[in-house]
């Protein structure tokens, strides 16, 4: 087993240790419901101490395992876990209650409807800041005690009790659920806690590369500049390589040619050719200067994206 005694809890032991029965373990939601108030008359919530005091002194005979104040987080224990502790009555006679599991965890919440606390009232335990849940939670888990509230998470103070399902299954229970008990405690729960790994963070999709951009004012500028020099002579090279490629693969420059970044008479050439031949422009529109249009459309042959 585990940590009988709850890792970060106060260990105050009253002796009094008899060993489990074995079976489905358990643990038992208590709370202490130590006065009784109503919406219209709230009264003040009993000290930690006061309980504390309680379990361990005159009611020894009634301890739980836990004592836990939900409003600060403390938690004391009374007895180890592979004992069995003496929250519920246990008839002579029928099943077993206060043992009848692998573990058979009481956990008493320091609570009662419409209790105060700092001016607020609170109807209900699962209202409270229920601080030190989640730890008290993990550990009984740890105990083997699984996530499950086996009669339903409890709601009200209604009470129901299965004999077959309390000798049947491991889980969470209410007192309301106990055979044999009249109690009709906790009334609410929190909700179990889990530490949910973070999910993975989705790996990046493969980064396509980045189509190469192609400006039309870079073409002209080196279309310009590029023909009247002598040859070879570029401007825009990287620009103008991929253009000669795209004309390259259309079949109006000549594959032997450099791809060389210079956009000169061939280079001119062959786009004009693209120009009559693919997109059929003619007179002005086929000639000069490099136009946004034509480009775009060479663009989306070519995969590269062409700008203004
Ligand atoms: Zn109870």
């Amino acid at each position: 087993m585990t940590d009988v005694w709850m890792p970060g809890a106060q260990r105050l032991d009253i002796g009094d240790h008899a060993p489990t029965d074995g079976g489905p373990a358990k643990a038992i939601a208590h709370i202490t419901w130590d006065r009784n108030a109503t919406a219209a008359r709230p009264q003040d919530l009993v000290s930690f101490e006061a309980l504390r005091s309680y379990f361990s002194g005159g009611g020894k005979s009634a301890a739980p395992h836990i004592l836990w104040d939900p409003f600060t987080g403390r938690i004391v224990q009374f007895v180890p876990a592979n004992s069995r502790s003496k929250s519920l009555v246990d008839k002579s006679g029928g099943t077993r209650t206060n043992r009848a599991g692998s573990v058979v965890v009481q956990v008493e919440a320091l609570f009662f409807p419409y209790c105060r606390v700092d001016g607020k009232v609170y109807a209900k335990l699962s209202d409270t800041p229920c601080k030190g849940w989640k730890e008290l939670n993990a550990w009984i888990r740890s105990l083997g005690v699984p996530d499950v509230w086996p009669m339903g998470k409890p709601q009200d103070f209604t009470p129901h009790r299965s004999e077959s399902t309390w000798e049947t299954h491991a889980g969470w229970y209410a007192h309301a659920h106990v055979p044999e008990n009249d109690h009709q405690d906790p009334g609410s729960w929190p909700a179990f806690v889990t530490d949910t790994p973070a999910a993975p963070k989705p790996s990046p999709a493969p980064s396509k590369p980045a189509k190469p951009k192609v400006s039309v004012a870079h073409l002209n500028a080196a279309r310009a500049k590029d023909i009247p020099a002598s040859t070879g002579h570029t401007t825009y090279p990287a620009e103008v390589k991929v253009v000669e490629a795209a004309l390259k693969a259309e079949g109006f420059l000549n594959p032997l040619y450099a791809s060389d970044g210079s956009w000169g008479t061939s280079t001119d050439k062959a786009f004009n050719k693209f120009r009559r031949e693919v997109l059929h422009l003619t007179g002005d529109d086929a000639t000069g200067s490099v136009g946004l249009y034509s480009l775009k459309a060479l663009a989306s042959r070519h995969n590269f994206e062409a700008t203004a």
